[in-house]
This record gives C-alpha cells, sequence and structure tokens, in this order.
C-alpha cells in the first residue's frame, strides 16, 4: 500500500505552534506528533529539517543561501522590485517573515499551486544548495523562485528560514530524542534508549529512520560506523589526588591533559581517506592536513578510529604553545604555511574502532594497549604521556611534573571502563592547574539574551549578557549571570550584530530565568567565563532546587570575558551543566575551606 506523504503545509502548520510556545513540554507534544505522522520513507528529511540541516552537521553540507540572493527570489516571485522586499525586511527584521508578506499580495498569478511534501521540499532545498560552479548563482535564485512561488504564504515563511539556515526552532537534540520516544512509544521514557544510539553515530536523522521503521529494537545495537563520529566521552571534576583514587578503585591511568583542539581522527587506508572531527563533531579535516598525511604513514591498521588532542608542539624544545594559537588553524587561509611555522603534534588518548572491531565496549588498558599497537608513535602521531598510580602521592608529583611542563593538568582514567560515549562520567576524571585557587577554572557559557547600550556603550546598541548554563537533566538553559563589564570595543559591535540577527520575541521554551533582558535571542553562542566566586543568589535559576520564590540558585561573582569572541567548538548544549556548577560549588567551600 502506498503511504500518504507528508505535506509541507502541514509541518509549516506546527513549526508555528513550536515557534509561539514557551514551554518545552508543550513542544515535545507538538513535535511528536509531527513527527508519529511522517512515513518513514520520509521521516529522515523531516527531522533533518527540523534541526534546519540538510545533514548531520559533521557532513558540512552548507544551507545558507545569502540574505541578497534571497531578496532577489522573493522580488522575482511575487512580482515587487527588490527594493521594496529590501524596505519591509529592513521593517520586519526577518526575512521569512518577509517572504511571507509579500506572498500574500502576490501580484503574479499564482502558478498552478501543486502541494509539496517534505521530501519534495527536503530535495529541492538541497539541490540549490549543491548548484555550484560559473552561472550557479542565476541557477539557485531561479530554483529557489520555483519554489517560493509554488508555496503557500506559511509554507514561504519556513522554506526562506530553512534555506537561509535560520530556521532556529529552539529544538536542541535532547528535545528532539524525546519527542522521537513519544512519537515511537507513546511515552518519553525510552529517550535514554535512543540516546545510546544516537551517541554512536551523531546522526538524529538515522535514528529516527531505524526506529520509525522497527522500533525500539531498530537502534539498539547501532553498530560504529567510519566517518560517523562518535559523541566524545567528558570528564568529571576532582579537587585532590585522594578522592581521584578512592573513585577509582585505588588504582588508575593518569594522563597528561593537553591543551589543544580535540581530534576524533578516521581512517580507511585502502581508500587513502581520512577525515576528522572536533568535540562537536563538526568536520576538521581541513585544519589538519599534516596530521592527515601523518595518519596514512603512521596507523598500520587498514581502517581505525582515533581519539587525540592536536596542538602546536616544538620537538626541539619539549614547548607547548598555547591553546590561542593552536586555533588559528581555524581560519581557511595558509594553513600550509601555518604548519610550517606552528608544527602541530596529535596526543592520541583512545581507540573506538580498528579493523572491524568495534572497541567501546571493551576496557580502557585494552583499548590503550591496542591503540599503541597499530600506531607508531613516533612521527606527528604520539601517545598521551601517562603513568599508572596507588598513590595519591604518586598524582600528586605527576601533576606538579605536568605544570611545570606548560600542560593544563590531568585526567585520571579508570583502566577497566568502556568508552562511555556522549557523556561525562567518573571513568574520566580531570584535576587542572585552576582549582587550587578559588573559582579560577573557567565556565563556557550560552547567550540567552543581552541589554541595550547606555551613554557611550549607545551608539553600538549593546550593554551587556545574560547568561545560562545547560541542565542537562532538564533539558534547559538556566541563567547564572550578567556580564557587563570587559567588553573592547571590537566586541560589543561583534555581539550586537551576532545577536541581534537571533533575537526572540519572547522568552524562548527552554530558557528558564527570572530576570527579563532588554532582548531575549536564541540559545546558540557559547562564550568562556571567568569568575572570582561562585555565589547563591535568589535571582538566578541555575541549580533551584524548586520552583518557589524562596528558593535560590547559583551566581557568578563578578563575571568576564576570557576569549573574545565566542567559542566556535561548542554548542549550547556543551556548555558547562549545572551539575558542574553544583559540584565546582562544593569544590570551592572545600578548597578555600583546607586554604
Ligand atoms: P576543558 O575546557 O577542561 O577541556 P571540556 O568540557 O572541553 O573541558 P572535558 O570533558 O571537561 O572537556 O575534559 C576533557 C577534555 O580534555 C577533552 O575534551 C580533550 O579535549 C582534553 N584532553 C586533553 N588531554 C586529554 C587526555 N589525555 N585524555 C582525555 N582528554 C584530554
Amino acid at each position: 500500500m502506498e503511504e500518504r506523504s507528508m505535506l509541507f503545509e502541514e509541518v509549516a502548520r506546527q513549526f508555528e505552534r513550536l515557534e509561539n510556545t514557551s514551554s518545552r513540554l508543550s513542544m515535545i507534544d507538538i513535535l511528536s506528533d509531527l513527527l508519529s505522522e511522517a512515513n518513514p520513507a520520509e521521516i529522515r528529511h523531516l527531522i533533518y529539517i527540523t534541526q534546519g540541516v540538510l545533514a548531520p552537521p559533521f557532513e558540512n553540507v552548507q544551507i545558507g543561501i545569502a540574505e541578497k540572493f534571497a531578496e532577489n527570489a522573493i522580488a522575482m516571485a511575487t512580482g515587487y522590485s527588490k527594493a521594496q522586499v529590501i524596505a519591509a525586511y529592513r521593517k520586519s527584521g526577518d526575512l521569512g517573515l518577509t517572504a511571507e508578506e509579500f506572498s500574500k499580495k502576490t501580484r503574479l498569478r499564482p502558478m498552478a499551486r501543486r502541494s509539496m511534501d517534505v521530501n519534495g521540499v527536503f530535495e529541492s532545498t538541497l539541490k540549490i544548495a549543491r548548484t555550484s560552479g560559473a552561472g550557479s548563482q542565476d541557477a539557485k535564485i531561479k530554483m529557489l523562485v520555483e519554489l517560493l512561488a509554488s508555496s503557500s504564504p506559511m509554507e514561504a515563511r519556513y522554506i526562506l528560514r530553512f534555506a537561509l539556515g535560520q530556521l532556529r526552532l529552539g529544538a536542541g537534540d535532547a528535545t528532539i530524542l524525546e519527542a522521537l520516544s513519544k512519537a515511537a512509544t507513546g511515552s518519553r521514557e525510552s529517550k535514554p534508549r535512543l540516546e545510546a544510539a544516537y551517541n554512536i553515530c551523531s546522526d538524529m536523522g538515522k535514528v529516527g529512520e531505524a526506529l520509525m521503521s522497527k522500533g525500539i529494537p531498530g537502534i539498539e545495537h547501532m553498530k560504529v560506523e567510519l566517518f560517523n563520529p562518535i559523541r566524545p566521552a567528558l570528564a568529571e571534576r576532582l579537587p585532590t589526588a585522594e578522592e581521584i583514587l578512592e573513585k577509582m578503585g585505588g588504582r588508575c591511568a593518569v594522563e597528561s591533559k593537553y591543551d589543544g583542539f580535540r581530534v576524533q581522527l578516521h581512517i580507511d587506508r585502502k581508500a587513502r581517506r581520512v577525515e576528522m572531527f572536533s568535540r562537536n563533531l563538526e568536520r576538521t579535516t581541513d585544519m589538519f592536513p599534516d596530521i592527515a598525511k601523518a595518519a596514512m604513514e603512521e596507523i598500520k591498521a587498514d581502517e581505525a578510529i582515533l581519539e587525540g588532542e592536536a596542538l602546536a608542539y616544538s620537538d626541539a624544545t619539549g614547548e607547548f604553545r598555547p591553546f590561542q594559537e593552536t586555533i588559528q588553524r581555524k581560519r581557511k587561509h595558509g594553513i600550509a604555511q601555518i604548519s610550517l611555522e606552528l608544527p602541530l603534534h596529535m596526543f592520541a588518548f583512545d581507540l573506538m574502532y580498528a579493523d572491524g572491531k568495534d572497541y567501546l565496549g571493551v576496557a580502557y588498558e585494552q583499548r590503550r594497549k591496542e591503540l599503541e599497537s597499530i600506531v607508531s608513535g613516533k612521527g606527528l602521531i604520539r601517545f598521551s604521556d601517562r603513568i599508572i598510580a596507588t598513590r595519591p602521592g604518586q598524582i600528586d608529583k605527576y601533576f606538579e611534573e605536568v605544570v611545570e611542563r606548560g600542560l593544563e593538568g590531568i585526567v585520571a582514567k579508570d583502566m577497566g571502563a568502556e568508552y562511555i560515549a556522549g557523556a561525562r562520567k567518573f571513568s574520566w576524571i580531570k584535576l587542572k592547574r585552576s582549582y587550587r585557587g578559588e573559582m579560577s577554572d573557567t565556565v563556557d557559557l550560552v547567550i540567552v539574551g543581552y541589554y541595550a547600550g547606555r551613554g557611550q556603550r549607545a551608539e553600538f546598541g549593546f550593554g551587556g549578557l545574560l547568561a545560562a548554563v545547560y541542565n542537562d537533566k532538564r533539558d534547559m538553559f538556566e541563567t547564572i549571570t550578567r556580564i557587563g563589564t570587559g567588553f573592547s570595543e571590537k566586541n560589543m559591535q561583534m555581539f550586537n550584530e551576532l545577536l541581534r540577527k537571533i533575537r526572540k520575541e519572547h522568552r524562548p521554551a527552554r530558557v528558564d530565568s527570572i530576570i527579563e533582558p532588554h532582548f531575549w535571542v536564541e540559545p546558540k553562542y557559547v562564550v568562556t567565563v571567568r569568575a572570582d566566586e561562585i555565589t547563591k543568589s535568589p535571582m538566578h535559576t541555575c541549580g533551584r532546587e524548586d520552583g518557589s520564590a524562596e528558593a535560590t540558585g547559583y551566581a557568578l561573582r563578578f563575571p568576564r570575558l576570557v576569549s573574545d569572541g565566542v567559542r566556535e567548538d561548542k554548542n549550547p548544549e556543551d556548555a558547562t551543566t549545572t551539575i558542574e556548577i553544583t559540584e565546582m560549588f562544593r569544590l570551592q567551600k572545600k578548597v578555600s575551606v583546607k586554604d
């Protein structure tokens, strides 16, 4: 029996409801209703559209067509001049709304309106994104005009935002996983099983497709696949060697913690293909041509997935360079030159797959042995330095040595533990130099709102940020601080430009806040912040146990931005979590009591 395909009109209607809700639970209900209506042949595309992407992010398929082409397309599709479209866009500040407005008052005879379905819209948009080469701009505009001319006003709003890469429905991974669970099983309770599958393939469309066609058995035993990045394991914190050893059962490996750029390297030697992925699973292969080349020469396995930290390091002097220098590779130009000036090494610390064997379920010590047997370890790819410790004194001594060498600290590893993809667990525990002071470890915060400038700052229209942590249990962003000082003029201008584009009319559904900033923004950008201390506060929602008026949360004292700009290697869900803050608060009390 031919299954009925889902009309895009229906999708657009539900997207509008999603946009208007300020409750996370109703977001899940709307999404799960929508997902449960899709048939297995379209669920993958529907999920990608909901995420606002054309492929899982690690494939780097750029969706964004330029705004000026979109303006042209709206004008051509509705019989108005480009100037009229631009004037309307200035007023609305949102090209999606402008497309809808012009579609309503179109001067052209509507083309025979054909109902567009989900796969149709997805494939047309993909085609626009993939068209390149000479004359491609005209071809792209023409395709977009066709798409707009045959859509209803409401469809035009969302098609345009999708094509611009500005759909932003506010649903994160956890939200979509819960909605999928509800769509497939009637309850949100299967989310952990879906998450486990997602942690292995990092492809929400793939998880949704397997689930909707085969049910829960379809997502159990998801296999590691080459060139599908695995979501990285993360480390917990503890303040002392004693506590680390106790937690680890009296014996553990202790590795140097390199402050560089996390690299998950996939290699298929026979196909001569190497790809690398960052901590948040973006493809970073182009940043590290030297490591790609070294991988072909220094890795003996035919196929492998390994993980390590890449950083600028001078073999001659044994000197590690700061993270800021390593990250210069993010710029697109002159990589070849930079790799001569600042040669990188990759310090490999884990192995997830080799020659047909999945190592995720294998104990750390065994993974490490295998890693050492498949990599020569003498070239650009080295092994992370480590010791095996059974006494706190050994850990302390190693820690001092490492800090002396200019490294960040240590990561202790449970020798019997599996690789726990996508989660922060005590099988890895970090101890950093900075925990020895007050709260001097930095935190990564999500910008959820901002303030307009006053006085001198008014010309930039920017006066400060409202920032939040991520509560991964609730899948909500909870505010922790306002940052009002320490911005350079350049920084203010940059924030103003970035944030203006992602303003929201009302508090986004996944933001929990008592404070009302001048402008809400979609939680999207992460900044690194240092503060003097974590304090209790009734003004912030971070860590408030209950919703009552007396409940207190945590706040940062004297917060200031550490880096110029935003953390491009972190998604909002990669920000510091509420549990980490609670833990840091506890550690801070301990340290200050002791000192
Ligand atoms: P941080 O900012 O402290 O690096 P993070 O949130 O990026 O924190 P964590 O899970 O807290 O990540 O710490 C682990 C990180 O440390 C890894 O993401 C990796 O990039 C880096 N790292 C450096 N050396 C090692 C090592 N030997 N083993 C594991 N991770 C290491």
